[in-house]
């Protein structure tokens, strides 16, 4: 039995940003994850823009979140080492009836605490961002909208946790869980955990847990949405997030710059059933349909990758749930996390922490907590002389394997022996680009495959691509025993 004191079910990007804030004290905190590695949820399937907070409606969860995890972003970045611009967003009006609603977006956001907020003319748009439709007679502009690489914010949050104490118990899914005394039982294939205290982020199957853990009876739904990425020298390097006016249920078909330098077509919003991640026609047509209405210069035929995520939507409602279970009071919930979950993980994390204080869990500090965490050697963006340098100290600096996003062997290496590390080909990929670019891993992917196998120590027919099932290779085919 492993003993601790806080579970956190989910290692998405909440629960990470949960176990970095938690790791500033010392109880004894364990991050149960169900998947291979961290990040594989949700979190692996969404747009990475930090937006501002002008969209939540005023007074409820996610406005208070949201705008508080948009301010720490910065903050967050500088200390774990992750790439995070603030690249400033507008909300095109097309019609009158828009201009209308980016009135309420400002009064919103206003209310929400976001300054800086203005309705500009078509003069200012096309200063701001060229490429914006000629036809858009309004917009709302915010000059705190940012993006990330979402996946890199939860592995940057979960190595800091590591690093200052978190264990993470990975491929782990919490099939039951019993109470007994003054703890939790939660029983999984890698064994019995005791946990005096559940916090429940396991994103879209949050209700699951609730209901194992005698929590509050809610359903989640999985509101899907599908995304387009573009070939990096589609257009012009970046481009501001620019955004149509929202429905009540979602932002729109954004068009946004990546902090690696592609262009981004997300999200539609459909409610399709828990689990699916397939991409569909109509849905790419109203991707391409929407981005053109926004920068009709756009090239979308050029998309490199198509890919979909669900959004855990609690059931007849639109907000976050956030605090102590009313109806167990050593459970706290971060459920019905939907977007914008990346842009209020660290403010959730944050939340968190004073829900657990409040509630009397014993917080005391963590005397060797240090909140830095430095990011992985970047070979593709490091200055020639350091690239020189690199390869200097070892050949397989100079070794590139993926010859899309140059990123060398030893940048590979070095993805997987980190803790948390990557133990697959998805995996290396969300840590290293590795298999991100053009041709999407039809040239590295046998390469990547070779070295997983040399640094785990297994054979490459036991190599996945990412989850159990998804071996690669059948066998040898020459020149293996
Ligand atoms: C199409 C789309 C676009 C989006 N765009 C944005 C955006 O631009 N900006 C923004 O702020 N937000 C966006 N979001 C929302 C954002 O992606 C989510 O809010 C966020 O990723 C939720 O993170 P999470 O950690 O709660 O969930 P997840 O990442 O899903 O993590 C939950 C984890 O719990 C684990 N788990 C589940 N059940 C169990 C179990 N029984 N035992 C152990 N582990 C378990 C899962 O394996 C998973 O790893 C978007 C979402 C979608 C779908």
């Amino acid at each position: 039995m492993i003993a601790c004191d806080i579970a956190i079910i989910g290692g998405g990007i909440i629960g990470c940003a949960i176990a970095r804030e938690l790791s500033r004290y010392s109880p004894q905190t364990l991050v149960v994850e169900a998947a291979n590695d961290i990040a594989c949820g949700t979190t692996k399937a969404n747009g990475g823009l930090i937006h501002s907070g002008y969209d939540p409606a005023p007074g409820t969860m996610k406005s208070k979140v949201n705008a508080r995890g948009n301010k720490l972003y910065s903050a967050w970045s500088k200390e774990l080492g992750f790439e995070f611009i603030r690249t400033g967003s507008m909300v095109l009006a097309f019609t009158q009836s828009d201009c209308a609603h980016l009135q309420t977006l400002l009064e919103n956001g206003q209310a929400n605490g976001v300054d800086g907020l203005e309705i500009i003319g078509p003069e200012r748009i096309h200063e701001l961002e060229p490429q914006a439709s000629p036809n858009a007679i309004q917009a709302l502009y915010c000059p705190h909208t940012g993006i990330v690489d979402p996946f890199d914010v939860a592995i940057a949050a979960a190595e800091n946790a590591a690093a200052n104490g978190v264990e993470f118990l990975l491929n782990a899914p919490v099939r039951s869980i019993e109470q007994q005394n003054d703890s939790f039982i939660l029983h999984t294939p890698k064994g019995d955990i005791s946990a005096k205290w559940l916090i429940n982020a396991a994103g879209c199957y949050a209700d699951t847990i609730s209901h194992m853990a005698g929590g509050e009876h809610f359903a989640i739904d999985w509101r899907q949405g599908n995304l387009l990425v573009l070939d990096k020298n589609v257009t012009a390097k970046s481009i501001m997030p620019i955004y149509p006016v929202p429905t009540p249920t979602t932002k729109g078909v954004v068009v946004m710059g990546t902090v690696h330098g592609n262009i981004l077509i997300g999200s539609t919003a459909i409610m399709r059933e828990k689990g699916d991640l397939s991409c569909y026609a109509a849905d790419i047509e109203e991707l391409m349909a929407g981005a053109t209405k926004l920068v009709p210069s756009l090239d979308v035929r050029s998309s490199i990758r198509q890919f979909a995520g669900g959004r855990a939507v609690i059931t007849d409602t639109n907000d976050f749930f956030i605090g102590q279970s009313k109806l167990q009071h050593r459970l706290f919930q971060a459920a019905g996390i939907q977007s914008p979950g990346v842009a209020s993980a660290p403010a959730i994390a944050e939340y968190m922490v004073e829900c657990l204080r409040n509630a009397g869990v014993p917080l005391p500090q963590n005397p060797h907590f240090n909140p830095i965490r430095h990011a992985p050697e970047d070979f593709d963006i490091a200055s020639t002389e350091h690239q020189d340098e690199l390869i200097q100290g070892d050949p397989a600096w100079g070794r590139i394997v993926c010859r899309c996003e140059t990123v060398p062997e030893a940048e590979i290496v070095a993805a997987i022996h980190r803790t948390p590390g990557a133990t697959s080909v998805e995996g290396v990929k969300r840590r290293c680009r590795a298999g991100m670019g053009r041709c999407q891993s039809g040239f590295c992917q046998s390469r990547v495959v070779d070295i997983l196998s040399r640094e785990l120590g297994i054979a490459p027919a036991k190599v996945l691509l990412e989850n159990p099932g998804s071996e690669i290779v059948l066998g040898p085919v020459k020149g293996d025993d």
